[in-house]
């Protein structure tokens, strides 16, 4: 309902736990955020590999009889937004393949930018497909693999794949996690107790005790068996491009993703918006939740105070009935709402963490603006987005983009804002520090860092959402 980028999709695995299955669904509870259309759960007792899934929260999709008909001490699972694919069960993961390599599952945070042209010559040579998913493609050149052993088989179908990509894979006897050699999307890995456990983002870890080990790296086929763990690094060279916007707005603040703190470098994004564009206001206050780190940095390093002058319905689902009657901002309303006794007569400096098409923005503003707000200064703690994501995220069209289309005035003016500000670039490598130089930053810029022939752009533009036209090739 919000105006934003949407999450991907959070991959979990765990092998050697008795209640393996019990502590995936902790662990998707955990990654919930990044995708609430379907969870799924694979696990192998050793001889049999067994999957369920379901629409819906993760919450909603299991319950204890469900959990008890999954046993074994190895699994996978995985919570989905639709970003390469139609919301349907057909596409929820894990999927799960027999083969001639025996039984597989596979779950996939990512998108394959190569996948339509894989597709394609695997159709030509006599597959069928039973999703419309990307990750499908991988598991086909599984099976059509001749390699000896499914270690090598695994290595052979994922090297294949270009773009963005954190594979869990699940087999009778093994539990294998993969990384794009960009290092696209994060990829942890942790130890409760003689387990080990895998994970898109180290929350998932705190809920079930698990200790943070270090990451899958860029390019590594991790595979965990009982002879312990085997690395693998069957990818060539390859510039890192970790998703900033995971800093930015995906993660959770409590988690570590690539190796550093979510809170941190959000806290970072506020002091140095605060540097750049303070402006004389009385309050700052954050649009919850993403905002909220970085409204707690501004107001710090600012010294102006941060009051929670709106309020998130942290309980509502995911479809509400609306009045037939016309109410002032319901859409919004319904799951922000002003403060007026923070609001009434100050000068507000608003912060949120990004704005899209800004149809969300300028609600806020009004909201604003008609509880009282004599001035409402909106400052944004990442750069403007103006151009779509190829690599697992789901965004709106380039011309939808409001940054990509409109000046900062128009933007004003669209807002009905006093002031709009948005954090710099440097300001945005800044604050991840040290790393800075490994991270992808294409939305800000338009410069991709993994190149994609013009021919593939149809099944990109497919996938999610873009015009041939909007398709920048570096
Ligand atoms: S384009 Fe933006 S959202 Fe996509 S991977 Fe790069 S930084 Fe992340």
């Amino acid at each position: 309902m919000l105006d934003k980028f949407k999450d991907e999709c959070g991959v979990f695995g765990i092998f050697g736990h008795p209640e393996a299955a019990n502590m995936t669904y902790l662990g998707l509870y955990a990654l919930q955020h990044r995708g609430q259309e379907s969870g799924g759960i694979a696990v192998s007792d050793g001889q049999l590999v067994r999957v369920s899934k379901a629409m819906g929260y993760v919450a909603d999709a299991f319950d204890t009889e469900t959990l008890a008909g999954l046993p074994g001490s190895r699994a996978i699972g995985h919570v989905r937004y639709s970003t390469a694919g139609s919301s349907q069960l057909s596409n929820a993961q894990p999927f799960l393949i027999d083969c001639a390599h025996g039984q597989i599952a596979i779950g996939h945070n990512g998108n394959l930018i190569n996948a339509q042209e894989l597709r394609d010559e695997l159709v030509r040579r006599g597959s069928i497909f039973q999703s419309t998913s990307d990750t499908e493609v991988v598991l086909h050149l599984y099976a059509r693999s001749r390699a000896r052993t499914v270690e090598d088989a695994v290595v052979e179908a994922v090297s294949q794949g270009q773009g963005a990509f954190s594979f869990v894979l699940l087999t009778k006897d093994r539990l294998i996690a993969v990384r794009d050699p960009h290092g696209f999307r994060p990829l942890a890995l942790g130890r409760l107790g003689d387990a080990l456990v895998v994970c898109s983002e180290t929350c998932a870890m705190d809920l079930i005790g698990a200790t943070y080990v270090r990451d899958v790296e860029p390019g590594e086929v991790l595979v965990i068996s009982t002879e312990g763990m085997k690395s693998i690094k069957p990818f060539g060279p390859a510039k890192l491009a970790h998703c900033v916007f995971e800093h930015v707005y995906f993660a959770r603040p409590d988690s570590y993703v690539f190796v550093t703190s979510v809170n941190e470098v959000r806290t970072n994004l506020g002091r140095i918006l605060a540097r750049e564009q303070l402006v004389d206001a009385d309050v700052v206050v954050p649009v919850p939740d993403s905002g909220v780190c970085a409204a707690m940095g501004f107001a710090e390093e600012s010294g102006i105070p941060l009051r929670m002058g709106l309020i998130r319905n942290h309980y509502v689902g995911r479809t509400f009935i609306e009045p037939q009657a016309a109410i002032r901002h319901f859409g919004v309303r319904v799951k922000l709402n002003p403060v007026r006794s923070i609001l009434d007569g100050r000068r507000v400096i608003l912060i949120d963490d990004s704005i899209v098409r800004g149809t969300t923005s300028r609600k806020i503003v009004k909201m604003v603006r008609a509880a009282g707000a004599r001035e409402v200064h909106v400052r944004i703690s990442c750069p403007p987005t103006i151009s779509p994501c190829f690599y697992g995220i789901d965004t709106p069209r380039r011309s939808e983009l409001i940054a990509a289309t409109h000046t900062l005035d128009e933007i004003t003016k669209y807002l009905d804002a006093d002031s709009v500000a948005y954090l710099s670039l440097e300001g945005l490598m800044n604050a991840v520090g040290a790393t800075s130089g490994s991270y992808c930053s294409s939305c800000y810029t338009g410069r991709y860092p993994v190149e994609f022939p013009r021919d593939q752009t149809s099944y990109l533009q497919l996938a999610l959402k873009l015009d041939k036209s909007e398709a920048v090739v570096k």
